[in-house]
């Protein structure tokens, strides 16, 4: 359709970006975006007409979108509202191919109209660069200026341009970088990753949510564990959560040590990911032992105590989720109650964590947090599962 309606309106188009390459790589993907060179708010619209499909126009951008009808995964105030009325399933973004120019205060580019050249220069990283032509003579080539499709093959991200202007135009693409390393399990390539650890401080003047953004992406990941890694070998992790990075390190007196809380900290989240896609149920297990530096003592004859961080840290997640703009609803209070339960209830179920499941539990268990403690530290399996229930029911 959208082929047949460009060559109506005599303009070509190409679909570009993340969706090019999610599609060699055989991965689900969500959004499609359309560049066309021209008017892509003329095109959205003759493609909305014959799908029969509102059209969202963003004018003061110069694009516009068929939107998909999904809620976000994460609702921020910067969350597009979902319209009411038919829809494909699918986002699909048009815009016309775009031309930009960045001074250093600012991550707003300066914006013209250019060739698909210039708008696959813009893009941040190699595999994120390609296009597909959608116009009669080379229909279906693929548009792959930076060898896109071999760092594909090779796992690497790289950026397209030389990594020093990339992230100094944008900083956001230094938290994009480790966000698709994270989740593709590729290699950040090394010119890339220095000029991140050269670059770092110029994160600062990208806003919090869309940092959170990423960092969410992050969390929501196979393996997160490699990305918390990788923030913090390039020097952002001080900058974005410093909290965290308080809990790395090992101390010994009278040769008596304890556990580097940041790497237990990130085997937990790899532990809790494999059993739950739940962003909150992550967040919990990220924070779990937040407290643990401000409560930690030495006693000489039991060694290293962290007496009442599950209280604290429990203390700690509004103010968290405040500064990492974060939403102050329920799902704040639920990652607050596993902080404080220590995530035990997590034990309460044995196999895939329905986030459904164990959100339940806790509603059912309401402030009987002793009850539940205590049950949660009989370890209950699931076999049990059904009278811990009837339980807390009661
Ligand atoms: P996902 O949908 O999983 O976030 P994506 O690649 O589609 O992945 P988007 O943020 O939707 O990511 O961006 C779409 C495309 O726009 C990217 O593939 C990239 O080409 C380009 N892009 C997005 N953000 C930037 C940026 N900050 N700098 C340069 N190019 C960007």
């Amino acid at each position: 359709v959208v082929a047949r309606q460009a060559a109506a309106l005599d303009v070509r188009a190409y679909v570009i970006g993340g969706f090019v390459r999610d599609l060699i790589l055989k991965r689900p993907s969500k959004d499609i975006d359309i560049v066309c060179i021209g008017s892509g708010i003329d095109l959205a619209e003759a493609v909305g007409r014959e799908l029969k499909v509102p059209v969202v126009v963003f004018k003061n951008f110069g694009t516009a979108m068929l939107p998909s009808g999904r809620e976000p995964d994460v609702v921020t105030e910067e969350s597009k509202p979902v319209p009411a009325g038919p829809t494909l399933g699918w986002e699909v973004e048009f815009v016309g191919a775009r031309k930009e120019s960045y001074r250093s205060e600012s991550r707003k580019p300066i914006v013209e109209d250019g060739t698909l050249e210039d708008d696959q220069n813009r893009r941040d990283f190699t595999i994120n660069a390609m296009g597909i032509s959608l116009n009669e003579n080379d229909f279906g080539q693929l548009l792959d200026p930076f060898g896109g499709l071999e760092d594909l093959r090779r796992k690497t991200i790289r950026t397209p341009l030389s990594p020093a202007i990339t992230f100094s135009d944008d900083p956001l693409r230094m938290m994009r970088a480790i966000r698709f390393a994270t989740q593709l399990g590729f290699d950040i390539e090394p010119d890339t990753f220095d000029a991140i650890v050269e670059m770092k401080d110029r994160l600062a003047i990208v806003s919090r949510e869309r940092i959170t953004d990423e960092l969410n992406k992050i969390i929501l990941s196979p393996k997160p564990s490699y990305g918390f890694k990788l923030l913090y070998h390039a020097g952002l992790l001080d900058f974005i959560f410093p909290e965290l990075l308080l809990l790395k390190g090992v101390e010994t007196i009278e040769g008596k040590g304890h556990k580097d809380n940041f790497y237990h900290t990130l085997q937990v989240l790899d532990n809790v990911s494999e059993r739950s896609d739940d962003l909150w149920l992550r967040w919990a297990a990220l924070l779990h032992d937040i407290a643990k530096p401000a409560t930690k003592r030495f006693d000489p004859k039991v060694g290293w105590t962290f007496h009442g961080h599950e209280d604290l840290g429990a203390k700690q997640v509004p103010g968290i989720f405040r500064q990492m703009k974060l939403p102050l609803n329920e799902k704040m209070r639920f990652v607050k109650k596993l902080v404080r339960l220590h995530l035990r209830p997590i034990a309460l179920v044995k196999e895939q964590i329905t986030d459904s499941a164990l959100r339940r539990l806790l509603i059912e268990a309401g402030d009987d947090l002793e009850a539940l403690m205590n049950l949660c530290r009989a370890d209950i399996t699931s076999k049990n599962y059904d009278r811990v229930k009837k339980h807390l029911a009661n």
